[in-house]
């Protein structure tokens, strides 16, 4: 026996990366290569292998640390010669892959994490269905796999255990969330008229009706998708479908509004799988099974509105689904672990965002953890700690509604990947390559089993590389069968009021990692159109490369803003990443007066210091 130190593994040449999660305690026995910790940086997160088997002994870090290479993680016990020399655990592919183009702000890859491949159990029985291309999971990654491999002339079935297609993010996800933060917006905006001059009144809320509105926006959109799969012939078999091989699925049949099995079963064979199962809400396991306690589905439902309501979680889904409930009338209280609000965007958007939604808070619980709860006849009785020590911990609360909004988990682990031979990760991830393709050569996994940011426009874009390599790999086409995910970023938005939108490089990641950008900030005090609106709050912020090599004409790396309809403008500067755009490129751009959109134009015309906008640029 020895106790050995485990270090963090080569990086790169990034200066520090901040741990977002921790997934070993002290007593666990750990294997070789197992994830230890999950590290952020450059928008990518990634998981930290050990690089010994054996029993922890010491944490030597914690949730919200900033670590760099050869940072001690923990120590171990351990047995064997093996423990004489510790060997730096092997360094996180995605990880890699991101220092080396870091200036391009590159896309997350998949999950880091090592997983063993497991030997293909093999099926002898006989197939009810055949196809080239079997997608299991409808949501938007999966139907858009499939919609694209039909239109490339494939004979495609999808699997899908609900009874409409669109998955997390049509039926309980982006959609209903955006429908209902619409009426918030509204609500929130006829508000603000009584200072302008038109006063409407105390709004009425019929709750049955703004569900009612809810179920038709999804509805209508599920129903599309179903009326496209039929226009290209794509089969849609309903069911739970788990491997049985490595080219056969079985499917058991699903019936009603849920997932309940009706005990008929139908085997698929398929010549190539797209695996797009998706993930679902974390749920905390000291929470009591209550229907005061929900998820973002649970929340979604709107049964009611509370008078005191806690989001579990400062993260993006709880802030959307706080806004709407705080609108509808809820005091709300968030409880978060790390130092801020919506990590992941630069703190001084998030600065104006929290200033304009103070409002709706009673408390803002920052480095806290929950730690317990129980149901009680007045509400949902809620205790929590300092997340660091030597902190204090806020009072216990008691509250008529807790949203669980503290991440989702992928659900590798539950459709026997194994026996088709595909490898999944301790946590439920399937590690993929550029084309998307596992380690089982004719399946591919896309979306967000396969990792982080867990978004639809990912899901979407990584279906429609998936289904190109597939039908040029079947149909001998060597353009199509190159196909690769290579987006050098990934927008995010928060659909809050104001939103939120970031994409590429942020300004707290250039500090962190050490890369000198020039920022052109402007403030919407200085816009005619966000003025006339009355919000002028917001702020347009753009970041170019100023190294030496740039020569003073750096391209974009990044841009964030918050305001009104930030969301729908971040794709602009997404696309000037993209492009490789420079200030002058973005800055001559003409865009149309007045429009928010214009802030864009102008952030880029302070960065090369031609605004006429704003007060003179010191020289
Ligand atoms: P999913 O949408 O999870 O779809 C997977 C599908 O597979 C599901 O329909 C599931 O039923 C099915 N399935 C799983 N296992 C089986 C099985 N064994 N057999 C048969 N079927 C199976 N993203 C954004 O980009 N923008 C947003 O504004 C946004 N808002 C969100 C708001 C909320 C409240 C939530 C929860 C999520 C939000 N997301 C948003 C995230 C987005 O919904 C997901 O990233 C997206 O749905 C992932 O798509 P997917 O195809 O990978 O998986």
């Amino acid at each position: 026996m020895a106790i050995i130190d485990i270090k963090v593994p080569d990086i790169g040449d990034f200066a520090e990366v901040a741990i977002i999660e921790v997934l070993v305690q002290p007593g666990d026995t750990i294997k070789a290569e197992q994830s230890l910790i999950t590290v952020e940086s450059d928008k990518a997160s990634m998981e930290i292998p050990s690089s010994h088997a054996g029993v922890v002994k010491e944490l030597k870090v914690k949730l919200g640390d900033k670590i760099a290479e050869g940072s001690v993680v923990l120590t171990l016990e351990v047995q064997g010669a093996g423990a004489a020399a510790p060997a730096a655990a092997p360094a996180p592919a995605a990880l890699v892959a991101a220092v080396a183009e870091k200036k391009s702000a590159p896309a997350p890859a998949p999950q880091a994490q090592a997983a063993i491949n497991p030997v293909a159990s093999s099926f002898a029985g006989t197939a009810d269905l055949e196809c080239d291309v079997l997608v299991l999971g409808g949501g938007p990654g999966g139907y858009s796999a499939a919609f694209r491999a039909a239109d490339l002339g494939l004979k495609v079935v999808i699997v899908e255990r609900y009874a409409t297609l669109g998955g997390v993010c049509l039926n309980v996800g982006c959609i209903p969330s955006k429908a209902l933060l619409h009426v918030a917006a509204v609500m929130d905006e006829v508000s603000h008229m009584a200072d302008l001059g038109v006063d409407f009144g105390a709004p009425a809320v019929n709750i049955d009706k703004l569900r009612g509105h809810k179920e038709k926006v999804i509805g209508k959109l599920t129903g599309g998708l179903a009326a496209m799969a039929k226009m290209r012939k794509v089969t849609t078999v309903r069911g739970y479908g788990a491997f049985v091989g490595a080219n056969h699925l079985e499917v058991e049949e699903t019936t009603g509004t849920g997932q309940e099995k009706t005990g008929t079963k139908k085997v698929i064979a398929f010549k190539k799988a797209i695996i797009a199962a998706g993930s679902q809400a974390v749920r905390l396991p000291f929470m009591p099974d209550d229907p005061r306690v929900v998820d973002s589905t649970g929340a979604l439902a709107l049964k009611e509105v509370p008078k005191r309501m806690l989001i579990l979680g400062g993260g993006i889904i709880g802030l959307e689904m706080g806004t709407v409930y705080s609108t509808l009338g809820a005091r709300l209280d968030v409880v978060e672990m790390m130092d801020g609000l919506m990590q992941g965007a630069d703190r001084d958007l998030v600065k104006i965002w929290q200033k304009m939604n103070a409002k709706r808070f009673d408390n803002i619980m920052l480095k806290t953890k929950t730690v317990g709860a129980k149901a009680t006849p007045e509400g949902i009785e809620v205790t929590f700690a300092a997340a660091e020590e030597g902190g204090t911990a806020p009072a216990p609360q008691t509250y008529d509604l807790v949203l669980q909004a503290v991440g989702r988990t992928p659900n590798g682990k539950k459709i026997a990947a194994e026996k088709a031979g595909v490898a999944v990760t301790d946590r439920g991830f399937i590690n993929v390559d550029i084309q998307m393709r596992t380690n089982v050569p004719h399946i591919f996994a896309i979306g967000d089993i396969v990792g982080q940011p867990m978004l639809a426009h990912k899901a979407v874009h990584e279906a429609h590389v998936a289904a190109e390599v597939i039908a040029g790999e079947l149909q001998g086409n060597k353009e199509l069968a190159a196909a690769a995910f290579n987006a050098r970023v990934i927008p995010s938005v928060a659909y809050t009021d104001p939103e939120v939108a970031w994409v590429g490089l942020t300004e707290d990641q250039a500090k962190a990692q050490g890369i000198k950008v020039k920022k052109g900030l402007f403030p919407w005090t200085a816009s005619g159109r966000a003025i006339a609106n009355g919000r002028d709050e917001g702020v347009t912020k753009l970041l170019f490369d100023d190294s030496p090599e740039a020569h003073g004409h750096g391209k974009i790396l990044g841009g964030g803003m918050v305001g009104t309809h930030a969301g729908d403008m971040i794709g602009e500067i997404a696309l000037a990443i993209e492009m490789g755009a420079d200030a002058v490129d973005i800055g001559k751009t003409i865009h149309p007066h007045p429009t928010l959109g214009e802030s864009i134009g102008m952030a880029a015309e302070i960065a090369h210091g031609s605004c006429t906008d704003v007060p003179p640029q010191k020289k």
